[in-house]
This record gives C-alpha cells, structure tokens and sequence, in this order.
C-alpha cells in the first residue's frame, strides 16, 4: 500500500488515502490515473501516481451520470399525491360538495389529478383540499407516488 495526501481542487478538502500497489504495478500508462469519488453532493479527482508512486497531479473530475439522472427524473417522471380513505365511515356534515365529492371517489388508487378532472378543480386545489380532509381527519392521509 503506498500512502498519498492530496487537496482536493473542487472542495478544497485535504485528503490521505492508501493506494493499492497493485493498481501501480499493473497500469498501461504511467503515471496511472486513479479516480477518487468523495463528498456530497459527490464529485471525484483523478490522481496520477507514477511508477515510483509518487503523486504527479490531480485533476478534478465531475461524474456525467448524474446530470442525466436528473434529466430522467424531471422528463419521465412526475410527483402526484394520492388521498387514502379512512376505514371507517365519516359525516358529510357542513361539508362542501367538493369536499364531499373528494371523500367518495378517493379510493386509494386515484391521483389527485384524477380527481381533480371529477371535480373539476385544478390538481393544485384539490390537493389542498385533500390535505384539509385530513387535517379534519376525514381522510386517513395523501402519499406521495412516482408517476412516468
Ligand atoms: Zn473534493
């Protein structure tokens, strides 16, 4: 094992990390470059460690997957909420139509996007009023699903 301290360039942090000799030995080029994914949000240097293992540069080095993730979860997938219905009966007393109307289609399988269409509200209202009939605890609670 051959000890290297190096900085960082992207965060500044001072970093000792053991190197496996093999990895030396064993590389096409020399120097051998060695990626080094480290912090939060992650991002990575390449040291370059030549034969005699000693340190020769480091390069920063920024992880191209996880601007594509990000691509992926805005473009094919969205966030919706779901109202689950209580077990037990609840009073429609001094309840708007809305409201009632919300508390018969939720099933638990309906979006508030589905519901929203029903009642003719925009998706936004009627989460708000779904978060309201559980508050009142006429609605057991609204869960957060990922939807493509
Ligand atoms: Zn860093």
């Amino acid at each position: 094992m051959t000890e290297v301290t190096f900085t960082c360039p992207i965060c500044s942090s001072e970093f000792k990390t053991e190197i496996d000799d093999d990895m030396i030995r064993e590389g096409k080029t020399n120097p051998v470059p060695i990626v080094i994914p480290h912090g939060d949000p992650e991002h990575a240097v390449t040291v370059f460690i030549d034969k005699e293992y000693r340190l020769r540069g480091v390069n920063p080095l920024q992880f191209v997957h996880r601007f594509e993730e990000v691509k992926l979860e805005s473009r094919d997938y969205f966030k919706s909420y779901i109202p689950f219905p209580l077990e037990e009966e609840v009073s429609f007393k001094g309840l708007d139509n809305k409201f009632i109307t919300i508390l018969n289609v939720a099933d638990g399988h309906k979006t508030v996007e589905d519901i929203a269409e029903i009642i003719d509200e925009s998706p936004f209202t009627t989460r708000m009023i779904s978060l309201l009939l559980v508050r009142m605890g006429k609605l057991d609670s609204l869960r957060t699903v990922m939807r493509s």
